[in-house]
């Protein structure tokens, strides 16, 4: 029986993950150094594992790992899971090294154990154990384990598509996200616009600010005022938590490294998730209507740079994959 199979493994599932949280993956943007380790380590360990075929779909030094087995049709059922985290963060806010894993009270803490870790090793022992109990399964079972969706998934799924490895009749599975009981099927995701913010003003002594164009007042003031994004962009829509669009400015860049000096260029990020009753393109329309207001404010220039951009896809909530599910 399946299940039984899988309470057996349950030893070796906890060592598999925390392998695999032991390998940073953080995207080479981030300040890391990629999926590689990682990819190499999965790879080796399920090469014993009785797959049809494993398959590599690298894309510029990130890996992506394709496992089959193969079913009696030509129809596949994917789960795709994702190899790389996002960067730890302040060391000092963690209890423990978040990459050294700690098992206490039956729960494994470490980055990534969530995302996506535990549900790339639930999937991986799902298809495990079909292939130790000799289950000929109906459709194909192609496990993906991909890099990149942290940050805009050029070099994973997107990579994947191009290679043509998906087909319409295919059930899709992406277990990533959702809730403790496992009840929770999500069928759509926002938009996503991150903008790059680079204000351009003059550098002078603070002593003197009327010799200069203060670049970081000027990005605080539109910082501010990108605050309006919520009341103009404000449908809700409850399929989604939270239901409604949400702006962000987060990642802010250093600008001069003394007190006493105005700086000259100053550079912040927006996270923007859009619900899909808006088009991206409104959105950012609308900033930069915000921006040259600014512009005409202070005399500092703001140049916007859209670093990740994908607008917002459902799957209808009678889709059969989602009624399979269910
Ligand atoms: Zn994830």
């Amino acid at each position: 029986m399946i299940d039984n199979r899988l309470m057996e493994m349950e030893k070796e599932m906890v060592e598999t993950l925390k392998g695999l949280i032991r390998i940073p993956a953080v995207h080479p943007n981030s300040g890391g150094e990629g999926e590689m380790k990682k990819a190499n380590y999965l790879n080796e360990l399920i090469n014993g594992f009785g797959f049809d075929s494993i398959e590599r779909y690298d894309a510029e030094g990130r890996p992506n790992i394709v496992a089959r087995i193969n079913g009696k049709t030509d129809k596949t059922i994917w789960a795709v899971t994702h190899m790389d985290v996002v960067p730890a963060g302040d060391l000092k806010l963690w209890k423990t090294n978040p990459f050294e894993p700690v098992v206490k009270d039956a729960k494994i803490y470490g980055r990534g154990t969530e995302d996506n870790g535990q549900e790339l090793v639930a999937s991986l022992y799902a298809a495990k154990a079909v292939i130790d109990e000799k289950i000929k399964p109906e459709n194909n079972i192609c496990l993906a384990f991909v890099s990149d969706e942290e940050t805009g998934s050029r070099y994973g799924i997107t990579h994947l598509l191009s290679q043509k490895l998906f087909k319409k009749e295919d059930y899709i599975i992406v277990p990533d996200g959702g809730n403790e009981s496992g009840t929770l099927i999500e069928v759509a995701e926002k938009a996503v616009l991150w903008l790059k913010i680079k204000t351009k003003g003059k550098q002078c002594h603070a002593s003197m600010p009327e010799k200069g164009t203060n670049a970081f007042r000027a990005a605080t003031i539109f910082g501010y005022k990108l605050g309006t994004l919520y009341s103009k962009f404000n449908k809700k829509d409850p399929l989604f938590s939270p239901p409604i669009s949400t702006f962000e400015p987060t990642k802010k860049e250093s600008n001069v490294p003394n007190v006493n000096t105005i700086p000259g260029t100053d550079v912040f990020y927006l996270d923007s998730r859009i619900l899909p009753e808006y088009k991206t393109e409104e959105v950012l329309q609308f900033i930069k209507n915000i921006a040259a207001d600014v512009e005409s404010e202070t005399g500092a220039k703001i140049e916007i740079e859209s670093v990740n951009r994908e607008e917002s896809t459902r799957t209808s909530p009678d889709a059969p994959v989602v009624k399979k599910l269910k």
